[in-house]
Order: structure tokens, then sequence, then C-alpha cells
């Protein structure tokens, strides 16, 4: 046996040797310089003992999964295109060696098997897979702005088929063991992690060098990925479907091109390398690369609870009550199942349990169609539930989430009656869009441990939450809160209790704005074409519609206190909702909606008076030119934005980058409102900011000169 720092090789009596990969002080592995320096020592050890060695067998030492793939926070600190060179080099030498050595090579994959991980696993003859949910296989570069560049582009067609790896590799998409083993990417399932019975049983099959099974391909698939004319079809066709997106994301057409190239030969070739890693570097040090690694690194500092509080412990959860099972209290409560969290779900009558507990069904039979869990999963996660009408035995419960109507006096009296059935130690907490938390911290005996845990709609989609402080909450009971939306897969934003939170707080004026230029008469169908061109994933108006004119409606007046100018945008909404058109779940909002689907614009009312429509003009900015439209829509957002931040409802500018692009889709590859507000230059935003609120109204009226300089100086530096 030979212990490296990192890995640790032994070689049984058969001949077999076993490199079994375990990173001290990692709770995952991942690729760093020792592990790949001591697996290049591990191959030329083995190329050195072929008389001895007859097969190498490279495993993971952690439950966790065998390798999420290069560390992200060193591929952020390669600082030239010399050293990104070095370093890819060094991968696609290493895989090419392992790929060339005359001896069965095997992978045992359990977890997840990502990126880098995937790349060196498919550089062997054979990967395995442990055939359960948490197996998961992909190359997911594209969503940091990256291409995969050791050899994945190249390797991954020749597997499973350009017309199955261009898709996945354009998606970022992770697919399960038993999807892989049908495409075939890996050749064999395991039952599990300690499945020897089988590893043993494929390792003398291939030692006595039985052939494998073939993977079936229809003719379909073999026509589009074994002749020239069908990989030319699957490439235009990926093309096309990109287009749109590939102007703001250049990693796609980077991806196909070279998938493309490395096509033309049945070996990975050296251009098909080469492609890749000339298309990394400019990727990385390109625009949109940077921002996206950022926000991934930002998602992981939101989660840890230490970011956000003085280091205080919280409580650990493990059975909650969910109180008001309707759209939100159901799916919190679907998630929290799934999870593995013991729930009572509680509402005041039988047959509003019934409909939320048939809401959660149906969320995991969604979710089992899908495949993100399997049916006995499912199975044992529905059986966490409890529903329940009343507030009896209560004595075990960690932690209360309300989601009852929004009404003041009802949350109140949940509060109250939560404070007294729940035990001490307990933390209740409110998923209101907007009321104020420290009137249901009155209502209690532990002010300290009441607090805003936000849910976007839809729940099991959305991966945000907003963890809403109050004067009086604790610490501790912060650092639960944020340890509970981790535990739920969600990133947590801390944020101070204000009117909107961080994220309605700024969308909403960008929906005040297109509510008014509705109103002035502009074509709403050229409000959402501009947005999306700006790169939001849905147009405000079109957004409106989705979210329900109701809660608009409910959000605007909510938000009213704030307004530096009266706005038509509530009233709007009000009588919109009067008329019928409550969006897309009334079949009519700004749009019409057939089977879920956006059709043509209504006709707007005459229902309140029309505000004159005001032209200004384009605005040029770090290359772009910014239309009216986009101007109103954007800076509306970038100036609340720095409101935001002067009033202290959360300290750093990036987590209101974070917040934003989580919460709304803002457009990823910008990285955000602060970091368009830095790109452009914070004083030439503020000098237009000046122009609109002259042209506009005082709405666009840029905070303090010297709120917004100690923001701007947050954000530089
Ligand atoms: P909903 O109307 O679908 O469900 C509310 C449920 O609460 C109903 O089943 C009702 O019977 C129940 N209820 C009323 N009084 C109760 C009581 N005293 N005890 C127990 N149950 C009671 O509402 P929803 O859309 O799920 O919203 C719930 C909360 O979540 C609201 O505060 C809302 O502002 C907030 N929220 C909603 C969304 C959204 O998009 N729907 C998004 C974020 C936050």
């Amino acid at each position: 046996m030979k212990t490296y720092k990192t890995w640790t090789v032994d070689v049984n009596d058969k001949g077999v040797m076993t490199a079994v990969l375990d990173l001290p002080d990692h709770a995952v592995n991942v690729f760093n310089s020792a592990v790949l320096t001591e697996l290049n020592e591990i191959v030329e050890a083995a190329t050195h003992q072929l008389d001895k060695v007859r097969m190498l067998v490279f495993r993971s030492g952690k439950e966790s999964g065998f390798l999420a793939g290069a560390d992200i926070h060193r591929i952020e600190r390669i600082s030239s295109r010399e050293e990104a060179e070095a370093i890819l080099e060094q991968g696609q030498k290493l895989f090419n060696m392992i790929a060339k050595l005359p001896i069965p090579t095997v992978a045992v994959i359990n977890g997840p098997c990502v990126g880098g991980g995937l790349e060196f696993a498919m550089a062997c003859k054979y990967r395995l897979a442990v055939n359960d949910g948490s197996t998961k296989l992909g190359l997911p570069e594209v969503k940091l702005g990256l291409i995969p560049a050791w050899g994945g582009t190249q390797r991954l067609p020749k597997l499973i088929g350009m017309s199955n790896a261009l898709p996945m590799m354009l998606e970022g998409k992770l697919i399960g063991a038993d999807k892989a083993y049908r495409l075939g990417l890996v050749d064999g399932l395991l039952s599990s992690t300690s499945d020897d019975v089988g590893l043993r049983a494929f390792i003398d099959a291939r030692l006595g060098r039985q052939p494998l099974a073939k993977t079936k391909r229809s003719w379909t698939r073999w026509m589009l990925d074994a002749t020239t004319i069908g990989r030319k079809l699957v490439v235009s066709t990926a093309r096309k479907r990109s287009a749109k997106m590939a102007r703001h994301y250049p990693a796609l057409a980077r991806i196909i091109e070279a998938t493309a190239i490395g096509a033309s030969s049945t070996d990975v070739s050296d251009s098909g390398l080469r492609a890749e890693r000339d298309a990394f570097q400019d990727l990385l040090f390109g625009s949109v690369a940077p921002e996206l690694i950022r926000l991934f690194l930002l998602q992981e500092q939101a989660k840890k609870s230490s970011v956000w509080t003085d280091g205080a412990e919280g409580v650990p959860v493990r059975k909650l009550a969910v109180i008001g099972a309707g759209t939100m209290g159901a799916g919190i409560a679907q998630l929290a199942a799934s999870r593995g969290l013991d729930v009572v779900l509680q509402d005041i009558e039988q047959r509003f349990v019934d409909r939320g507990m048939e809401t959660i069904r149906e969320l995991f039979k969604k979710a089992v169609r899908k495949k993100a869990l399997s049916q006995e999963d499912a199975d044992a996660a529905l059986a966490h539930v409890t529903p329940r009408v009343g507030w009896d035995n209560k004595a075990d419960l960690d932690l209360m989430i309300e989601a009852v109507i929004e009404q003041p006096k009802v949350k109140q009296e949940v509060f109250r009656a939560a404070d007294e059935s729940l035990p001490l130690h307990a933390v209740l907490a409110s998923n209101t869009s907007a009321l104020p938390i420290d009137d249901m911290a009155t209502a209690t005996a532990r002010p300290e441990k009441v607090a805003g845990l936000h849910f976007f709609n839809p729940v099991h989609k959305m991966p945000l939450v907003e963890v809403v402080r109050t004067g009086s909450t604790s610490e501790g009971t912060i650092a639960t809160l944020v340890n509970v939306a981790k535990k739920l897969g969600k990133t947590p934003i801390v944020v101070r209790q204000s009117p909107g939170f961080l994220v309605n707080r700024i969308l909403f004026p960008y929906l005040d704005e297109a509510a008014r230029m509705v109103l002035e008469g502009v074509d709403i169908r050229e409000i959402d074409k501009a947005a999306k061109k700006f790169g939001m994933p849905m147009g405000p108006v079109e957004l409106l519609d989705v979210v329900g004119l109701d809660i608009a409606a409910d959000v605007s007046e909510t938000l009213t206190p704030l307004a530096t100018e009266d706005s038509p945008a509530p009233g709007l909404f009000q009588m919109m909702v009067a008329a019928g058109h409550r969006g897309q779940k009334s079949g009519q909002g700004f749009y019409h909606w057939k089977d879920g689907r956006r059709e043509a614009p209504v006709e707007i009312p005459d229902l309140v008076e029309k505000p004159e429509a005001i032209e200004i003009d384009d605005w040029k900015v770090d290359g772009e030119v910014l239309s009216p439209i986009q101007q109103r829509l954007v800076l509306a957002m970038l100036n609340e934005s720095t409101k935001v931040l002067a009033e202290g409802v959360v300290e750093e500018p990036r987590m209101v980058d974070l917040g934003m692009v989580l919460g709304t889709g803002f457009a990823p590859f910008r990285g955000g409102p602060m970091q368009c507000l830095k790109r452009w230059g914070p004083e030439r935003v503020r000098e237009r900011l000046e122009h609109l609120a002259e042209h506009l109204g005082p709405r666009f009226r840029p905070c303090q000169r010297e709120e917004h300089s100690q923001i701007v100086s947050r954000i530089v530096n």
C-alpha cells in the first residue's frame, strides 16, 4: 500500500491496482494541483509495473462522491493565459496518458462526478456508477461561462454520440446513473458504494476479456451521430437553438465549435484539445465567465451562517410545522419533507389540509416524472408529512414557518398560538411577502426567536430565500434559519426588515416603470422585448401576469410609502383585477393566456388617467446602447439598489447582486445591478439618473451624493 497526500494505492494478488481519492480537510473531492500531480505519479507508477499491474481502478474514499470537478476558487485565481494554458495542458496530457494505458482502467462513480471529475472518468476505459439518487454526471462548465477543457467536448460525443452530448454540455445538465447507463456513458451499475460483489464481478469479467454488451442505438441516433451529414445537422441545429442565448453567453458557441472540430476524427485529436484550451482562455478572460464565477462563489459564501452572524450557533432543526396549507405552505412542506425533515402541515379546516396534501402529492409525482426523485424516495418523503388541524401536541418542534393569508391580524394570532404551543427553543418564522415582522414578534414572549423566512413562488424552483431580521431577532435565530435554508437547498440572503425586503423592493420600481409605459401607450410586447434583450429571463409585463396582478397590487400598495412620486401603477393593477384580469391564473392579465401559454396582448381599458408619453434618447454606455425603454426599466432597479444599501437593508453590494440574480433572474452575465453600476461608471449612472429625473420625474432622483459615494467605495473595494 502506498499513501499519498490525497490518494491511497494498493495492488491485490490479481494485479488490480486500486487508487482511492480522499482529499483531507474537504467534504467533497475536487481536483486541485496535489490531486493532479499525485494522479500523474500513480499512472506513471502503473506504467512502470505493467508486468504486475493488470488493471487500474479509481474510486473515491468519500461517501459524498467521486469527484466534484475542478476547484473553482483555483480557477478564479488564474491570472494569466500562460497559467491557464499550463493547467489545461497538464490535465489534457494526464487524461490522454490514462486513455492510452495498455491495461483496462475503471472509474467507480458515486455521488457527483461532474466537470473535471467526469472528464477524468471518461478518460478511463470503463465507468461503473452507483445506482442511487445521489449519483450525478455531467459537464456543467457552461454555467460558469466556461467550456470543458480537459477533453470533455472531445470524449463525451465519442461515448454517447454528438446528438446527446451537445445538448447535455450546452445546458450543463447533470444526469443520473440509470440514464448515464442507457446512454452508454457508464458501462455498469452498482447497487451501493459498498457493492463489492458487483465491482468484483465486473473486474473479473474485464480481466477475463469478456465483451461488454453494446449500448443499443436507434437508427435515427446512428444517422445523427455516425454519419458526417448527421453530425453537421446536429451542429447546425445546436447553433440555431442557442443563437439567441449565445449573444450573451459566448461559451455556447465555443462548446459547439470545439465539439465540431473533435467530431472530424475518431480519436481525441490535438486540434480538438487545442480548440478547448483556446476557448477556455478566451472565455475566462472575457467579460461573462468572471461574473458567473463570482456569482457561484457568492452563493457558496451566502450559505455559511458565519457570513451573516457573529459566529452564533443556531438550533438544529429536525421537525417543523408549516402553518397554512396553501400554495406556499404546501410548497415549503413538500421541500422540507423531500430533504428529510419531519413536517406537520396545519390549516384551519380539514378540507384545506387535504388540498395542501394533494398539492404535495402532485409535486412529488412531478419530481418522480422528472427523475429528480425515485418513487421509493418520494414515498418515504411523503411519509414525513403529517397533516393536522389545530394546535395540539407541538412539544417536539424546532421551527414554525407561517404561510397563512397575508392579513396582519391572522398572522399575529398564529404567532401568539405558536408561542404558547411550541417549546421555548423553537424559532418562529413568517413567509410574509411584505408585512412587518416586528408586529408578529410582539405577539409572542420570544421576539428574539422571531424572523422572516421569505420563499419565492414556486418554492421548489426558486433558488433564493430572504431571511428577515427584525430589531430584536437574535444572531442564533439568524444562524438557525440560514442553516435551514441551506438544508432546503436554497441560498439565503439576510436582510433587515423593511417594506418589500430586498428583492421585491428593487423589482417593483422596474415593474412600476413598465406599468407606467403601458399606460403611456407603449406596446407591451416592445417593453418585454427590450427587457429580454437586456438579458432578463422574462419581460416585466409578462412577469406581472405570471406573479398575478392581485399580488402585484398588494405589494405595490405596501411599497407606496417609500415612493418619491405618486404612481398610477397600483391603481391600474387594482382596476385590472376588478375587471377580472388577474393574470396568467385567470386566463387574462395584460396578455391573454391559454393552457399556461402567453398569447396576444389584451386591449387595456381606459381605466385610469393616462400619463403623457415623454421621449428620451438612447444612452451609449460601455460599448452598448440602451434604448429608452431599457434605461427606464434598468436604471429604476439600479437606483433602488443604491437606496436599499444606503438604508442598510443589506450591508454588502455584492449581496444585492446575488439576491437580484437568484430572486429575479437579473441578467446573470452582467453579474447583477451593482456590477452594472460599477462597469458603467457610478458617476455616469448618477448623471443619467439626474437626466431621467429631470425629464420623467423625481422617482429617478439618485440618493444623496454622500451616500452614493459611500456605496460606490464599497463596490469598488
Ligand atoms: P394561500 O391563500 O394559497 O394559502 C393560505 C392558507 O392559509 C390557506 O390554506 C388558508 O386556509 C390558510 N389559513 C388562513 N388562516 C389560517 C390560520 N389561522 N391557521 C392556519 N391556516 C390558515 O396563500 P399563499 O399564496 O400560500 O401565501 C401565503 C403567505 O405566503 C402569504 O403571507 C403570502 O404573502 C406569502 N407569499 C406568497 C407568495 C406567492 O407568490 N403566492 C410568494 C411569497 C410569499
